[in-house]
């Protein structure tokens, strides 16, 4: 064992509400087990800025890695639908697997150690093989027709035999309320619910609400020039349809682990609702992509008040100009400046590796565990992000 050690203004390890200042972390150097943290004494050299774990980043679909910089801003979510559907498919497998390449060592170079992604394909799966990032794919299906719902379902489970043969942790997953008919919501979810993990975009713009509340808006009229079927008008929110769907084949409560992504147009009883039946829901917050799409923002405050275990995603380059974490946390701390940094991260960190049940390993600078050690640059004097705060990874 090579025991190594790293010392900075400010340590967040996670296990206390305040950072260590002026602390030090000391690490095996071979594996990035953390051996101890502490304070250091007055004449030790310390590095500006903050160490902490590694991020898990808790959304993204890097596989659209090619949509980089292809999309308009601004659009909604019915015109954002569009230019997916135009732009999807420019490039071909290799194209996509290199770009996937690039993204991936970008982001574990930023400090990423885990992520949570999205698959609708296999060109992802070369990557990640036997990528050191910790990856759990989604492999999310969609499908509008009632009668797409078997073909669908057989297409993800030969989908899952390539991950599983890859050795990638994977599942399938229903992508949203909006492409997918009552029928494949159900069969998808319970499939995912087989293995333990669901991810799913939930309430992420007030076009999905409309569908679902009075089958009206831009997103209804933009499934119907498709010619495709929308999902019943229930009167209730989005969520609270899911939650129908998930009991249309399996009795509450729900132990496993659900993600719910976005959240933008959650309310109190969406909330009180999701609770009662999942004992292991977590909701994932994807900032900067919010604002790419439709300029809005999920109602941090109340998530807060509800103790909700949020975590923090990027989503994919096709909403967002970069996939960085910290510029995440920025923009949260910048709308919401009333969270603590230490509570910021533990969303970025902590929440998400509890969510993957990589907990033990991962998420905290906790002696025994092997998360990661990241230097966050541009603190400001109480130890918060700045507009210029950067990230990188020491281990
Ligand atoms: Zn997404």
């Amino acid at each position: 064992m090579s025991k190594n050690r790293i010392a900075a203004s400010y340590v967040y390890t996670l296990d206390a509400e305040k950072p260590i200042l002026n602390g030090y972390v000391e690490y095996d150097d071979a594996t990035g087990e953390i051996l101890s943290v502490g304070q250091c004494s007055d004449t030790e050299e310390v590095i500006r800025g903050a160490l902490v774990p590694g991020f898990v980043n808790a959304h993204c679909h890097v596989e659209l890695s090619h949509l980089h910089k292809k999309f308009r801003k601004g659009t909604g979510m019915a015109g954002f639908i569009d230019q997916i559907n135009e732009l999807r498919d420019w490039a071909g497998k290799e194209v996509k697997t290199s770009l996937v390449r690039q993204w991936m060592d970008k982001m574990w170079n930023d400090g990423v150690s885990a992520m949570a992604d999205i698959s609708n394909d296999d060109s992802s799966f070369e990557v990640k093989k036997d990528h050191t990032m910790y990856t759990r794919t989604f492999l999310e299906v969609f499908g509008s027709e009632p009668e797409m719902c078997e073909g669908v379902m057989a297409e993800v489970k030969a989908l899952k035999e390539i991950a599983d043969a890859a050795g990638i942790d994977a599942a399938p997953t229903p992508h949203s309320c909006y492409t997918m008919s009552p029928q494949l919501l159900s069969a998808s979810a319970d499939a995912g619910l087989s293995e333990g993990w669901l991810s799913y975009h939930s309430q992420e713009s007030q076009e999905e609400e409309d569908l679902l509340l009075t089958g009206s808006g831009a997103m209804y009229e933009n499934r119907k020039r498709s010619g495709m079927s929308t999902p019943p008008v229930t009167g209730e929110s989005s969520l609270k349809y899911f939650i129908d769907r998930l009991a249309a084949v399996r009795p509450a409560p729900y132990d496993e682990h659900i993600l719910l992504v976005h959240n933008v147009c959650l309310s109190q009883g969406d909330i009180d609702a999701a609770r009662k039946v999942m004992k292991n829901v977590f909701w994932a917050v994807c900032p900067l992509s919010n604002i790419f799409i439709h300029d809005a923002l999920p109602p941090i405050q109340l998530m807060r008040d509800n103790g909700l275990n949020i975590m923090v995603g990027t989503d994919s380059l096709s909403s967002n100009d970069d996939l960085d974490m910290v510029k995440e946390l920025i923009c949260l701390h910048e709308n919401f400046p009333q969270v603590p940094m230490t509570e910021l991260l533990e969303w970025a960190c902590r929440n998400g590796a509890d969510f993957l049940g990589k907990g033990d390993v991962l998420g905290s600078l906790t002696p025994g565990k092997r998360p990661g050690i990241v230097l966050i640059t541009g603190m400001d004097d109480d130890g918060c992000l700045t507009a210029d705060s950067a990230s990188k990874r020491i281990v």
